[in-house]
Order: C-alpha cells, then sequence, then structure tokens
C-alpha cells in the first residue's frame, strides 16, 4: 500500500500575523515542485486567514490546532469547525498532548471534535500518546488503545480514508529526545493493526504520522519506516529550514 507521507508543522502558541505569512511565504516557494510529500502547516487561529490567502494556488495544506464540536451557539470563545473550514482550512489537529494535559481534553471531546471536523468537510488529525509514567509502567499499548477507541468510536469506512492519526509519545514532545525509529515503529505497527481491525482494508490507507522532536537529522531514518508515513513536527517547524529539511528527508 502506497500512502504519501504527510508533513505537518505545528506552530503551537507561536509567531503573529506577519511572522506566520512570512514562514508561510517561504515554505509555499520551497514546497512548489514537490509532489510526492503532502505538507500542511498549522498556525495560530488568528493567522489562519492569512496565511490562508496566502497558500492559495500552493500545494501546502492549512490546519488549525483545535476545534470545537458545535457548529454555533452560546459558546465564548470557541471556533467551529465550520468556520475553520470557510477560512481555508483542511485538516484540523485534535487531542494534541498539551490540549489533554492542559485543558483536560478527554477522548470523548476528541471524538466529538473528529465528527464535527468531517461533517465540516475538514480531515481530523487525531493525536495519540503515552506520557513517560505509562511507558515505564509497560502500559503503552493499552494506553494507545483506550485513545484510539475511545477518539474514534462510531467511525465507519468512508471517515476513515479522511483520517491521519499522529503517534506522539509525550516524553519525545519538545524535549529532544526522540523515540528510536525501532521504538517508533513498533507503535505504529501496533496502530495499523487496531486501524485494519475496526475499518478492514480501509485501515491499510490511513497515514499515521510519527511526533515527538522531529529534526532534519533524525526525519529520514523515522520516516522510512514502514508503518511511519509522515510526521507532525512542532519546534522544528518554527524555522523554514528546519523544516524544509524534514520535508525533504528523502534527500538528506
Ligand atoms: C508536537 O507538538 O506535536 C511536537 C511533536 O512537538 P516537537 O516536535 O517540538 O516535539
Amino acid at each position: 500500500m502506497t500512502r504519501v507521507p504527510f508533513i505537518c508543522g505545528n506552530w503551537k502558541l507561536h509567531k503573529n500575523v506577519a511572522e506566520s505569512v512570512e514562514l508561510a511565504t517561504a515554505i509555499k516557494n520551497a514546497v512548489g515542485p514537490i509532489r510526492d510529500v503532502e505538507v500542511t502547516i498549522a498556525p495560530v487561529f488568528t493567522a489562519l486567514y492569512a496565511v490562508g490567502k496566502r497558500l492559495e494556488g500552493s500545494s501546502v495544506a492549512l490546519a488549525a490546532q483545535d476545534c470545537f464540536w458545535k457548529s454555533d451557539g452560546a459558546y465564548t470563545g470557541e471556533v467551529s469547525a465550520e468556520l475553520l473550514r470557510d477560512v481555508g482550512c483542511s485538516y484540523v489537529i485534535v487531542g494534541h498532548s498539551e490540549r489533554r494535559q492542559f485543558f483536560g481534553e478527554l477522548d470523548a471531546a476528541v471524538n466529538l471534535k473528529a465528527k464535527a471536523a468531517l461533517a465540516a468537510g475538514l480531515r481530523p488529525i487525531v493525536c495519540v500518546g503515552e506520557s513517560e509514567r505509562e511507558r515505564d509502567a509497560g502500559e503503552t499499548f493499552g494506553r494507545i488503545s483506550a485513545q484510539l477507541e475511545g477518539s474514534l468510536e462510531g467511525f465507519g469506512q468512508e471517515a476513515a480514508a479522511k483520517l491521519v492519526i499522529a503517534y506522539e509519545p509525550i516524553w519525545a514532545i519538545g524535549t529532544g529526545r526522540t523515540a528510536t525509529p525501532g521504538q517508533a515503529e513498533e507503535v505504529h505497527a501496533f496502530v495499523r493493526d487496531r486501524l485494519k481491525k475496526q475499518f478492514s482494508a480501509a485501515g491499510d490507507s490511513i497515514r499515521i504520522a510519527y511526533g515527538g522532536s522531529v529534526k532534519p537529522d533524525n526525519a529520514r531514518l523515522l520516516l522510512e519506516q514502514p508503518n511511519i508515513d509522515g510526521a507532525l513536527v512542532g519546534g522544528a517547524s518554527l524555522k523554514a529550514d528546519d523544516f524544509l529539511g524534514i520535508v525533504k528527508y528523502r534527500s538528506g
């Protein structure tokens, strides 16, 4: 099964509108001729519209970092999937470990968000990952399994075709401590197996991206693993050269 590698830069809470447009422009210009990798960037909410406009006509896709599950109403501070679509997003990250950790987001909420994203025509990037304590206690597979079950509850094959899963071990996010290719592939193969059980053949087409201190110098070995179909990149996505070094991992 050939899966087009998916590389997404998660800019988190960094960069104002002008800085975001500047970085998006550098990425857009460099990615122009690249067709064998799908490149996506996820700026802060306030920069989405301007970055979306700048990306028009390019192959770089726009993602949001979160969404709410209701379309509209009295939900102060929230942003719906429909509104994200309206400003040019085609993807949305849901269930990032920072949302789970700092905002108490549970799998049931991740599930509602992913469903709302699909209903609005967005493709959800569903994040899962174990903590250091869970890994040390031998609970990695149980944790990932529970997160997948809760987050993807009620999803059918049609939805599966639009999903991206991001495996992000929490102990590797922003720490400089990357999972070894072997450690990551072991979990990705487990996730693949689970996806095939839930979605049959469609499970084989779902891209599973790895996230956790991916950098230009470790991207290649990770992305060469059979079930690692891309990368969700935090810190290294904030500088054009670093991010592009990951996008061009094959030439590294
Ligand atoms: C992330 O936030 O999704 C991430 C993987 O961050 P970093 O690359 O900085 O570890």
